[in-house]
């Protein structure tokens, strides 16, 4: 029943019974650590998994479940996981399919610690991983080795906007068996739903759009009943990276107006993307509603809209680009983004600092390179205040 009503509805309304809560309009918060058993046999049977019903918080808990029941929905997955943060959500999905000798194929162009994370378990577990472009079947073919575990990639990339085709790395993927997972952070389940697309997993910091509000950090992944049973049994339990209830009850708060926002953040955005490129201080504007050609069809199939994040190049380098910075007022300079806020930050000296210098320029974060999170002030104001700062470079 629930799953035929549309987006905007599921994201208010999904999986919540307030009948089975005192009629609680809101979801309440279980804010407890542990669950009375009636007898030691329920308690045994709970162990066993042989009755459903919580036992800890650490392995589930119902303010938590309802998140990731209603996530489950709204990116049409069969079950959904939450974690402490985007991060973890990345880190248990990695562990789950690695073992020593693994590959992985990641796009080129990736969240800081993401590729913190893949160098790290590199060096500690002899895992390989390639960064590739993903841009044709023939590049992710040759990429691919009878280690390789699993394809990750984002798109739009972080904090690039490039954009990646779903099919086309779906389509190598299912003839090699290979899982795709994709980092959907900057979409949100709104814009984009790559389990539709016939992707494996999608994971989201839910720090960003999902909470909205600049006041949790959280992660989430959906995929297959099977592969998130696993997570939740091995990963997320033993490694124990948990969302907390609190979290989860504001994620919620957080699910029911994210389309209202998204609409707010894309209308923004696309009004301040193309002031952007009519300004003379500002060299390239990268925002997917400007692509062409090849990238705009991608665009077109597999987004809705263009998102809140727009990336652009201001003319000089790394001094040109820090004292635009130093010259917002309005703006505020953060990284993290999906806030009602408009945040401005430099990759190249902060989310992306871990990337080597001459690996960050393949990526294409090169040191004029700026990151705009487009917020839900007044767009004229937000313009107002980049076009004054811009003034001043
Ligand atoms: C922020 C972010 C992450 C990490 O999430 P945290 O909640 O900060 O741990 C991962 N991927 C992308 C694309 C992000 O923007």
């Amino acid at each position: 029943m629930e799953s035929k009503k549309k987006f905007q509805t599921n994201a208010i309304h999904g999986t919540y019974k307030s009948e089975q809560h005192f009629g609680s309009l809101t979801p309440p918060l279980f804010q407890t650590s542990t669950f009375v058993f009636d007898t030691a046999e329920q308690g045994e049977h709970r162990f066993l998994g042989e009755e459903p019903g919580m036992i800890y918080s650490r392995l589930g808990n119902p303010t938590v479940q309802l998140l990731e029941e209603r996530l489950a929905l709204l990116e049409s997955g069969e079950k959904a996981l939450a974690f402490g943060s985007g991060m973890a959500a990345v880190s248990a999905v990695l562990l789950h399919y690695v073992k020593e000798g693994s590959h992985i194929i990641c796009s080129r162009g990736i969240y800081g610690c993401t590729y913190g994370l893949l160098k790290w378990l590199q060096e500690k577990f002899r895992i390989t991983f390639d960064l590739s472009d993903l841009d044709s079947e023939e590049e992710i073919r040759s990429k691919i080795t009878n280690k390789t575990v699993c394809i990750f990639l984002e798109t739009p990339i972080n904090p690039t906007m490039k954009i990646i085709s779903l099919k086309t790395v779906t389509k190598v993927a299912k003839e090699q068996g290979i899982p795709v997972v994709v980092d959907n952070t900057f979409c949100s389940p709104y814009l984009q739903r790559p389990l539709e697309q016939g992707c494996d997993i999608v994971l989201h910091s839910a720090t960003k759009y999902i909470g909205g509000h600049g006041d949790v950090v959280g992660g989430i992944i959906v995929g297959s009943e099977e592969v998130m049973n696993n997570i939740a049994s091995h990963v997320r339990k033993d490694i124990g990276g948990i969302m907390s209830p609190f979290d989860a009850w504001l994620l919620i708060r957080g699910l029911k107006t994210l389309h209202v926002r998204m609409d707010r953040h894309c209308e923004n955005a696309e009004k301040i993307a193309s002031r952007l490129q009519k300004n003379e201080k500002v060299d390239k504007v990268i925002y997917p509603s400007l692509f062409e050609g090849k990238n705009a069809e991608i665009v077109k199939e597999q987004m809705t809209k263009s998102g809140g994040v727009i990336s652009f190049t201001v003319r000089g380098g790394k001094e040109q680009a820090q004292k635009l910075l130093n010259h917002v007022s309005l703006l505020k300079v953060a990284v993290s983004l999906g806030d009602t806020e408009t945040l401005i930050q430099h990759p190249a000296s902060m989310t992306h600092a871990i990337v080597p210098k001459e690996e960050r320029e393949k990526m294409g974060i090169v040191d004029n390179l700026i990151r705009l999170s487009v917020g839900l002030e007044d767009w004229e104001d937000i313009w107002g205040d980049l076009e004054n700062a811009l003034n001043q470079i």
